[in-house]
């Protein structure tokens, strides 16, 4: 993940493909658990938001172009700039620190009030620190193609990576559920528990 030095953040020694889309979801989940509802979240948000909208037009060139231009509607122009701006804003700036056998090492520089955020406890536990090196998780994932499989079940809310490209629930449990509150779901309820009664007259 991301270790502290002197002058900034440093990816820490994972050699090639790391999953930021499986830390990310593991950390908005421990976010939720905790009721807390910080920037990070919207700031995934919108970018899921901006994604699909890319995906259903199946990423074509010039897509934020499009977007600034109104053709999506206020709020995907909305979603667009807080993405854009979240970055600058916080004043995050990149840094290709030297060269390694792997690669350039990336260094991120942090602006100063997120430095007394910093993780002193433990670094796995979710504390204030990860104000400070979430944000740089999140566009790991973005540049890497890793967003679209960022979800946020319509039915638990719960985050979860998905498997299908139309995959709105993070499990068959909240699919069903989520189906028997439809209409249709209760008339088909409904009609199944009436046939089992006439089947199981002893049922209750
Ligand atoms: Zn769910």
């Amino acid at each position: 993940m991301f270790i502290e030095t002197k002058r900034g953040l440093r990816i820490t020694g994972f050699v090639g493909y790391l999953d930021w889309a499986e830390v990310l979801v593991e950390k908005l989940n421990k976010l939720r658990e905790q009721g807390s509802n910080s920037e990070i979240v919207t700031l995934v948000r919108n970018l899921i938001y901006i994604d699909t909208l890319a995906r259903r037009c199946r990423y074509p060139e010039e897509i934020s172009f499009r977007i600034y231009e109104g053709e999506f509607g206020q709020d995907a122009i909305k979603a667009l700039k807080y993405a854009q701006q979240f970055f600058v804003k916080h004043n995050y700036s990149l840094v290709l620190e030297e060269s390694g056998a792997q690669g350039w090492l990336e260094r991120y520089t942090v602006p100063a009030e997120y430095h007394g955020s910093l993780p002193k406890v433990h670094k796995d536990t979710i504390v204030s620190g990860d104000a400070y090196w979430l944000p740089l998780a999140v566009w790991k994932a973005a540049v890497g193609g890793q967003l679209s499989r960022i979800r946020e079940c319509r039915h638990c809310q719960k985050w979860f990576l998905s498997k299908r490209i139309r995959q709105n629930y993070c499990s068959a449990g909240c699919r069903q559920q989520a189906f028997r509150a439809t209409p249709t779901g209760k008339r088909k309820r409904a009609a199944y528990m009436r046939a089992y009664r006439l089947k199981n007259p002893n049922a209750r």
